[in-house]
């Protein structure tokens, strides 16, 4: 007989043992300017501040890769769902690059 026990931590995993930041409600979608000020990038962001780049500014990640967006584990982690069901939609409508978008 196999037992199940459900905790705080069991409940942040994937089978894969990975936290996806995607589905987390810190995980943002923001538009970046393009120097072309009427078009625009998709970047995604961590309103945690979890994302940062080595010298401490926030770094920002291209829209296409959030699906690799992947964490052992993490304290601000807010799961909006169950992961695989999550990543599944989500890859459907992804783009396959950085894509440039009119205003
Ligand atoms: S809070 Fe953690 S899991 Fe959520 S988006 Fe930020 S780094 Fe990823």
């Amino acid at each position: 007989m196999v037992e199940v026990i459900v905790s705080g931590e069991s409940q942040t995993m994937t089978d894969s043992h990975k936290i996806y930041c995607a589905n987390c409600l810190h995980c943002k979608l923001v538009k970046v300017p393009t120097e072309n000020t009427n078009k625009y990038y998709l970047r995604v962001r961590c309103n945690a501040g979890k994302w940062r780049k080595k010298l401490g500014e926030e770094k920002y990640y291209k829209y296409f890769t959030v699906a690799r967006r992947t964490l052992e584990l993490c304290d601000s982690y807010e799961p909006m769902g169950d992961p695989k069901e999550f990543l599944r939609e989500l890859k459907k409508t992804l783009p396959i690059k950085d894509e440039v978008y009119n205003y």
